[in-house]
C-alpha cells in the first residue's frame, strides 16, 4: 500500500459537545478532578476509535486538550508565567485552568487568534520562564491509544519555533533575537519527549510549524532549521512529518531539502501555490509527501473525481511507487464533527456538506481509490457527483434576479451623490447634534431574561406575539434609559439578535443555520457559524421593524444597525462553487436594499459594522490589496445608495489600524467608531499620522469588564484623543457594543460618559 490516510487532529467537542460541558462542569465544582479526567478519556477514547472506524490509516494523538492547544504545550515546557506559581510538577487542573481563566489574585494570560482561523490561543508570556518538562503528555497519550485501542498514533506536538513566536517578551512577540536565546533552551526538552516517544515505540511525530507559512525571509529559516537537525540527530529512528497549513510554503526549495522524513503541505489554502512549487522543484525522493488535500475549514464536500485527478498528479510528481499520504489541509478542529445530526436540513444542501467525519470519510474514499483502482469505490464516486450536481443546479444556487444583479454590477459606480464635504453639512443641519455627541455602538445588556425569552420562543414555548411584545418592551425600556442618560444619538439595542450574523441569515435566502455545526472559538466557548450555501437575495426587511419603533419612541435620532458583508462572510462558513467576492457582493446588494429601506422609513443615521475587517486580513501581505479592495467595494455597494443627508455609520473592533488606514478612508462612512482604549495611543496617533477628515469615535472607555470608569479618566481619554483630533469631528462612545455587560455597570458607565463629554465640552 503506497497510499495512505493521516489526520493532524480531530475536533475536541463532542458530537454534542460532551468537552464543554465536562470543562464547565469542573469549573463549576459539579465534579471532582478524577471524575473529570475520567470522563475526558472517555471522550478522548471514543475520538480516537471514531477514526479508527472510519479507516484512518495515521491518527493524531495528543492533539486533545483541556482547554487549548498551546496552553498544553507551555504546561507541559513549565512555561508558566510566575505570577500563576511556581512548578516543579505537572500541573494540576486548577493550575492548568488558573493560566487560561485567570484567579482572584492574577489575570488570565492574552488569548488571541489563530492564524486566519475563528480559533483563539492562550499566547504564552516568555518574561521569565524557566523552561522544565513538567509533563510528557505526547508519551502519555501514545501509550493510552495503544494500549486501550491498540493504536499506532501519531503524536502532535507544536514545533518549538512557532511556539516561541505564538508567545510574548515583555509583550511583545518574540523577534528573530529572542527566539534564538530561548530556542537552545527549550529544545533539549523536545529532545527528552522525541526520546521517550522513540523508546516506547513510536515511529512518528507531526511536527507542527504553521509560522512557516507566513515566512518570507530566508534568515529567518535559521532556528526551524536547526531545531529539526537537532531533533533528528538525537533521535534518529524516530520519523518526522514536518507540518504546516493554513497558507504555501514561500521558501519551499530550502525547506524541502531539511532533515525530515514527511513534509506536510496545505494544498487547499495555498493559493495553488504549493502544487506549483511541486511542480516546478518536484519532490525528494528520500521523503514522504504529506499532502493536505481535503479543506480543513470549510464544511463543503469535496468534488472527488476533481481531488482524484489531484492525488494522480501528486503521485506523478512524487513517483507511483513512493509513498503518499493524503491528509486534510489543516487540523479539523476548526470544523463541525459530522453531518449526521443535522436532522432538519434539506436532503440537497445535506448531500453537498462534509464535516469532521466526512471528510475522514473522503480521505479513505481517495486512498481506495489510489490503490486499489476506482472501480473499487465507482458508487461512491458516482454518489458523490450526484450530490454535488444536485446542488450545483438546484434552485438555490440558481436564483436568476441575483444572477441578473450580478451581471449589472460592473456597470454600475458605488459612490455617494456628494463628497462628505456637502454631505456632513446637510447631515448637521439635518440631525441638529450639539459638538462632542454621544450615542453607544449598538447593543444593550443580554441579560439573563434577554436570553431565557429567546430560548421559550425558539423551543416554542412563548408565541410570536409575545416574544415581539418583550422585545418591544426591552427596547422602550432602554430608549427611555437612553433619553435619561441624556445621550444624543439612541440605538434600539440589538435585543433580537444573538451575534452579528445569524439573525441576518434568518431573513436572507442562501444560509442554513446548523443544528450541531459547532467549532471551538476558544476555552469551552463553542460557536455555530451559519452556512452560506446558496444564492443570498433579498426577501422582506431584516431589521426595519425594530428601528422604527425604537424612533417612534424618541425625538433623538436613533440609529439603524447591520453587519456589513464582509464581516458576514468573515463569521461563516461560505459556498467555495463561487469566489467569496461573488457572496460577498450579493450580500452587499442585499444589505443595499435593507439601508435604503431604513431610509425610507425614516431612519437618519445607519450603522453598518465592519469588525471582522482586519482581522480576516490574509495571513502573506501579497494578499492583502485584493481583500481589502473587495472589503470597500462591498461596503460601498451596501451604503451608497442614501441620500446625502442620511448618515451612515460604520464600527470596528480593536486592532492596529495604521496599516490599513487608507482602507478606512476609502469606505467613505460618514462617522466611524473604533475600539481604541486598549491600545495605549496607537490608534489615536495612526489618525494622527494619517489624518482623517471625516467624523470619528474613539471609544473613550473599555466595555469588556465589568469596571466602571471614573469621569476623570474618560475625560483625559477624551481630551487625549482631541489633542489629534478636532473636537467638530469627534464622537463620544465606549469601545464596543453592549451586550455583555450587566445593566447597573453599563448604566453607570455611560453616565460617566456622558458627564465627562459636559465637562470637555465646557472647557471648548
Ligand atoms: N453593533 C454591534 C453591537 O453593539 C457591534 C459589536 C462590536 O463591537 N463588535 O453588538
Ligand atoms: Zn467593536
Amino acid at each position: 500500500m503506497t497510499v495512505i490516510s493521516s489526520n493532524l487532529g480531530y475536533p475536541r467537542l463532542g458530537e454534542h459537545r460532551e468537552w464543554k460541558h465536562l470543562l464547565e462542569h469542573y469549573w463549576r465544582q459539579q465534579l471532582t478532578a478524577s471524575e473529570f479526567h475520567a470522563q475526558a478519556k472517555t471522550l478522548r477514547l471514543a475520538n480516537l476509535a471514531k477514526q479508527q472506524r472510519l479507516g484512518v490509516d495515521l491518527i493524531p494523538v495528543g492533539d486533545n486538550s483541556d482547554y487549548d492547544h498551546v496552553l498544553d504545550t507551555l504546561a507541559a515546557f513549565g512555561a508558566v508565567p510566575t505570577r500563576f506559581g511556581h512548578f516543579d510538577h505537572a500541573l494540576n487542573l486548577d493550575n492548568y485552568y488558573a493560566i487560561a481563566r485567570g484567579t482572584k489574585t492574577a489575570v488570565a494570560a492574552e488569548m488571541t487568534k489563530w492564524f486566519n482561523i475563528n480559533y483563539h490561543y492562550i499566547v504564552p508570556e516568555f518574561d521569565d520562564v524557566d523552561f522544565q518538562l513538567l509533563d510528557n503528555r505526547w508519551l502519555r497519550y501514545y501509550q493510552e491509544a495503544k494500549t486501550e485501542l491498540g493504536i499506532d498514533g501519531k503524536p502532535v506536538i507544536l514545533g518549538p519555533v512557532s511556539f516561541l513566536k505564538l508567545g510574548k517578551r515583555h509583550g511583545q512577540y518574540l523577534d528573530d533575537v529572542a527566539v534564538s536565546e530561548l530556542l537552545p533552551k527549550l529544545l533539549p526538552l523536545y529532545v527528552q519527549v522525541f526520546a521517550e516517544l522513540a523508546q516506547a515505540g513510536a515511529k512518528w511525530v507531526q511536527i507542527d510549524e504553521p509560522t512557516l507559512v507566513k515566512t518570507t525571509d530566508p534568515a529567518e529559516l535559521a532556528p526551524y532549521h536547526h531545531a529539526l537537525i537537532a531533533l533528528h540527530e538525537a533521535v534518529p529512528t524516530l520519523n518526522i512529518e514536518l507540518q504546516t497549513y493554513f497558507d504555501s510554503l514561500d521558501l519551499y526549495d530550502e525547506i524541502v531539502t531539511w532533515p525530515v522524513q514527511a513534509l506536510g503541505l496545505d494544498l487547499v489554502h495555498d493559493h495553488g501555490e504549493n502544487l506549483a512549487h511541486l511542480q516546478q522543484s518536484g519532490f525528494p525522493a528520500d521523503k514522504i509527501l504529506a499532502a493536505g488535500i481535503i479543506d480543513g475549514h470549510n464544511v463543503w464536500a469535496s468534488d472527488l473525481q476533481q481531488k482524484f485527478a489531484l492525488v494522480q498528479q501528486l503521485q506523478a510528481i512524487v513517483g507511483a511507487d513512493r509513498p503518499l499520504w493524503l491528509q486534510p489541509a489543516n487540523s479539523l478542529l476548526h470544523v463541525p464533527i459530522t453531518t449526521n445530526n443535522e436532522t432538519d436540513a434539506d436532503p440537497v444542501l445535506l448531500g453537498g456538506l462534509a464535516f469532521a467525519d466526512q471528510k475522514l470519510q473522503e480521505l479513505h474514499t481517495l486512498t481506495t481509490a489510489a490503490n486499489d483502482g476506482i472501480s473499487a469505490i465507482q458508487a461512491e464516486f458516482d454518489r458523490n457527483a450526484a450530490n454535488l450536481a444536485a446542488l450545483n443546479q438546484s434552485s438555490h444556487r440558481n436564483n436568476q434576479a441575483v444572477r441578473a444583479a450580478e451581471v449589472q454590477l460592473p456597470q454600475q459606480t458605488f459612490e455617494r451623490q456628494a463628497p462628505f464635504a456637502t454631505r456632513i453639512k446637510l447631515q448637521h443641519d439635518r440631525l441638529h447634534l450639539p459638538l462632542l455627541p454621544t450615542t453607544t455602538i449598538g447593543s444593550f445588556p443580554q441579560s439573563k431574561l434577554v436570553r431565557a425569552k429567546r430560548a421559550a420562543w425558539r423551543k416554542g414555548n412563548l408565541s410570536d406575539t409575545d416574544y415581539q411584545a418583550f422585545l418591544h418592551a426591552e427596547t422602550k425600556r432602554w430608549i427611555d434609559l437612553q433619553n435619561k442618560l441624556g445621550l444624543d444619538v439612541l440605538v434600539h439595542g440589538e435585543f433580537e439578535r444573538t451575534d452579528m450574523v445569524e439573525y441576518f441569515g434568518q431573513k436572507l435566502t442562501g444560509f442554513y443555520a446548523t443544528q450541531n455545526g459547532w467549532v471551538q472559538s476558544y476555552g469551552s466557548r463553542g460557536v455555530r457559524p451559519p452556512v452560506i450555501f446558496g444564492d443570498v437575495a433579498y426577501t422582506e426587511p431584516i431589521t426595519v421593524a425594530e428601528s422604527v419603533y425604537a424612533q417612534s419612541l424618541t425625538a433623538k435620532p436613533v440609529k439603524g444597525m447591520l453587519t456589513a458583508p464582509l464581516t458576514i462572510i468573515n463569521w461563516s462558513f461560505v459556498r467555495d462553487d463561487i469566489p467569496k467576492a461573488q457572496v460577498q457582493n450579493q450580500i452587499a446588494l442585499a444589505l443595499r436594499q435593507e439601508v435604503q429601506n431604513l431610509e425610507q422609513a425614516g431612519i437618519k443615521i445607519i450603522q453598518v459594522d465592519e469588525p471582522a475587517l482586519r482581522e480576516g486580513l490574509p495571513l502573506k501581505q501579497r494578499h492583502w490589496q485584493a481583500y481589502l479592495d473587495e472589503a470597500v467595494y462591498s461596503f460601498k455597494i451596501t451604503t451608497t445608495g442614501v441620500k446625502n443627508d442620511t448618515q451612515i455609520h460604520t464600527h470596528m473592533c480593536y486592532s492596529n489600524f495604521s496599516d490599513i488606514i487608507d482602507t478606512i478612508k476609502a469606505l467613505d462612512a460618514d462617522v466611524i467608531s473604533i475600539e481604541t482604549s486598549r491600545s495605549h495611543g496607537e490608534i489615536i496617533s495612526a489618525f494622527e499620522q494619517n489624518g482623517y477628515d471625516k467624523e470619528i469615535g474613539l471609544g473613550v472607555y473599555d466595555i469588556h469588564s465589568p469596571r466602571v470608569p471614573s469621569v476623570a479618566e474618560i475625560q483625559a481619554n477624551i481630551t487625549r484623543a482631541l489633542r489629534v483630533i478636532d473636537a467638530r469631528q469627534f464622537w463620544i462612545n465606549p469601545d464596543c457594543g453592549l451586550k455583555t455587560r450587566q445593566e447597573p455597570e453599563t448604566l453607570a458607565a455611560l453616565k460617566n460618559m456622558v458627564a465627562a463629554r459636559d465637562a470637555v465640552a465646557q472647557q471648548l
